[in-house]
């Protein structure tokens, strides 16, 4: 349910929601709104819950939250969230980007990565420390040594540092070096994961699974929200379908959809939702024409040398082009990058 308070309600009166939200066995989420509280009250309803708040000094309206996920939804919160970690604002008509290699290899390449993306205007540093890999004979990462590289680049450039985590048990170490924790495609249903990183005072990328609808990946991120942690952005990253042309195929529909049913931020990967470099820089202005809140890219000094993902990622000069276009793009609707 949503209680939403009366316009002016005291400090005491939604204090005392809260509590008597509590006392019925719901737990409450209360989003402090420009005009009015609103406290989302999740859990098994009762008839006579509404009545128990209706009664409450201060509150306006009660209502049933329609939708599978609540705090993650509109209904229970109209004005879109800004996510921040630095020089990276995602959300409420900021458009990131957020820009790497897959994978950390040295020290060269992630200096150099970031130092080009900076310049062409990239606000996020991407880079896998920890990688999920198909097949355990690829490479799986440079672990906390590539946790160190990332951190001296975000030192070198102030970028904002968005890398995968995998485990449970790894968040602590990330949360040393990252400013923002991804969860991969792979596992957008951990919910031990999803749960832990809840509890994480770092923002959360949360990348859509590739067989996952619409309504499992809110889900995903309600858990996310429920744990405590209201700073998540979801990433459309492609989902699997019978075409064979494109790694991935990437439904840009979501965009504007998710934005119609969630106040989260949402940033497409149009690296991984296409896997061919020739495709990305036209993808990556068509997320922006969507509406997207941020485009995430692989960008490598030498993508054929690349440990992964080579085949998908752009090399400085084409990173810089499509900046150049998703810029053009954004002006002609009314954003800016
Ligand atoms: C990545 O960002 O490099 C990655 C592994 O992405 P995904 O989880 O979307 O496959
Ligand atoms: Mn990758």
């Amino acid at each position: 349910m949503i209680v939403v308070m009366q316009k002016g309600a005291s400090k005491h009166e939604i204090d005392h929601v809260i509590q008597r939200v509590a006392s019925l066995g719901l737990k409450p989420h209360p989003i402090v709104g420009e005009e009015r509280t609103v406290i989302a009250a999740v859990g098994e309803k009762r008839e006579q819950h509404k009545e128990a708040l209706e009664n409450c000094a201060g509150v306006a309206q009660v209502m049933p939250i329609l939708a599978p996920y609540k705090v993650a939804s509109r209904e229970v919160k109209s004005q879109p969230t800004v996510v921040t970690a630095r020089s990276l604002r995602i959300g409420g008509g900021n458009v990131g980007i957020i820009a790497g290699p897959c994978s950390v290899e040295s020290e060269e390449q992630i200096m150099a990565t970031a130092r080009a993306v900076k310049a062409a205007g990239a606000t996020g540093l991407r880079g896998g420390a920890f990688k999920p890999r198909t097949s355990p004979y690829s490479f799986q990462g440079m672990k906390e040594n590539g946790l160190k590289l990332l951190a001296q680049a975000r030192d070198a450039t102030g970028l904002a540092v968005v890398t995968e985590v995998m485990a449970t048990e790894d968040i602590p170490l990330l949360e040393r070096y990252a400013d923002v924790l991804q969860v991969g495609a792979r596992n957008m249903q951990n919910y031990r994961l999803l749960e832990a990183v809840g509890k994480s005072s770092l923002p959360v990328l949360l990348k859509r699974g590739p067989s996952a609808t619409m309504d499992e990946l809110l889900l995903a991120a309600e858990y996310i929200l429920d744990a405590g942690n209201s700073q998540v952005i979801l990433c459309e990253r492609g989902i699997r379908t019978f075409e064979t042309h494109t790694r991935f195929t990437l439904p840009l529909a979501s965009v504007p959809y998710l934005q119609a049913k969630t106040h989260l931020p949402i940033v497409v990967d149009p690296s991984h939702g296409t896997g061919h470099t020739y495709l990305v820089p036209r993808m990556a202005c068509a997320a922006v024409a969507a509406g997207a809140d941020g485009v995430m890219l692989e960008v490598h000094p030498n993508p054929e040398a690349a440990l992964s993902d080579g085949y998908q990622s752009l090399n400085f000069r084409q990173f810089d082009e499509t900046m150049s276009l998703c810029r053009k793009v954004a002006e002609a609707v009314g954003r800016r990058i």
